[in-house]
């Protein structure tokens, strides 16, 4: 695997955001892509305006039977898969972000995020691989990849995203275990930890709480765009010594 060029993909929160510039690049790109989302009308949308090498499948990556459902798919009309990204993810203490409310959580707003971000984002590696060990090998013996999506946030923490940041925290805690496990497979796994990007995530914060964040950003001085962050998944995918490892895409920002 050298570059994305007829590769299948399988990427998750691909109807918004981060996931939907790794989508739309992937396809780009040469790629074709199984779009998973819980959001149907704004995922058919997105594989719409892609056409014939981008299809959507309703799912929550919490679900097993959603999971296998979009995997079926990708065998029935791309005949393969070659690499798993997670981009959905959720962040309940956005909704109630409060620079004075330190601990908002109650456990099932705590429950949900770890539920969606990190066990959903378990479960989609654990039921891919199976489909990606399938492939034949390549010249290094390499089957696909998987690419989890972690955070700053795992390293340096907002006031009241305790949660959030224990989801974020996990994902980067099982990367090198998940990379080991699956290296006699031929399958390699990485992590990616944002920074502040433009999406419809952080624009649900408060606009001053969102400009604040952008000026504590060393270089460069603005909020990411989504492509940069998709640059870094195919940098990954494309590079077949990049393996067990978190790389953060964030201006250098350091949070407070
Ligand atoms: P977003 O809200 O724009 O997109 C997330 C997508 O995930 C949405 O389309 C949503 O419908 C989908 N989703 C949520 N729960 C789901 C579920 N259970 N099953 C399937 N789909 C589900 O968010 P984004 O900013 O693009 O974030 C993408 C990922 O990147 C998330 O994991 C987020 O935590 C992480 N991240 C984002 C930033 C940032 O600055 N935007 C920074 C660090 C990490």
């Amino acid at each position: 695997i050298r570059n994305l060029k007829g590769l299948v993909g399988l990427v998750t929160g691909g109807a918004s955001g981060l996931g939907k510039a790794t989508v739309e690049r992937f396809v780009r790109q040469g790629a074709r892509v199984i779009l998973c989302d819980l959001e149907k009308s704004a995922g058919k949308d997105v594989a719409d305006n892609l056409g014939d090498n981008c299809i959507f499948s309703p799912t929550n990556v919490t679900s097993e039977a959603d999971v296998k459902k979009a995997l079926e798919i990708a065998k029935d009309k791309f005949g393969k898969l070659d690499v798993a990204v997670n981009c959905a993810g959720i962040g309940i203490a956005f909704k109630t972000y409060n620079f004075n409310k330190k601990l908002p959580h109650n456990l099932e707003d705590f429950a949900e995020v770890i539920t969606v971000n990190t066990v959903g984002s378990f479960n989609v590696i654990r039921l891919s691989v199976g489909l990606i060990g399938e492939n034949e090998p390549d010249a290094d013996g390499q089957r696909g990849v998987v690419i989890n999506t972690s955070s700053v946030a795992a390293f340096d923490g907002q006031m009241g995203q305790a949660a959030y940041s224990a989801s974020k925290g996990a994902i980067v805690g099982m990367n090198l275990p998940i990379a080991r496990d699956l290296a006699n497979q031929g399958i390699r796994c990485c992590t990616i930890a944002p920074g502040l990007f433009n999406t419809p995530l952080l624009a649900s914060l408060p606009e001053k709480v969102q400009t604040y964040l952008a000026s504590t950003i060393p270089f460069p001085k603005r909020l990411g765009d989504p492509d940069e962050y998709a640059h870094i998944v195919q940098t990954i995918v494309e590079n077949p010594y990049l393996n067990g490892e978190v790389i953060r895409v964030d201006g250098s920002i350091r949070m407070m």
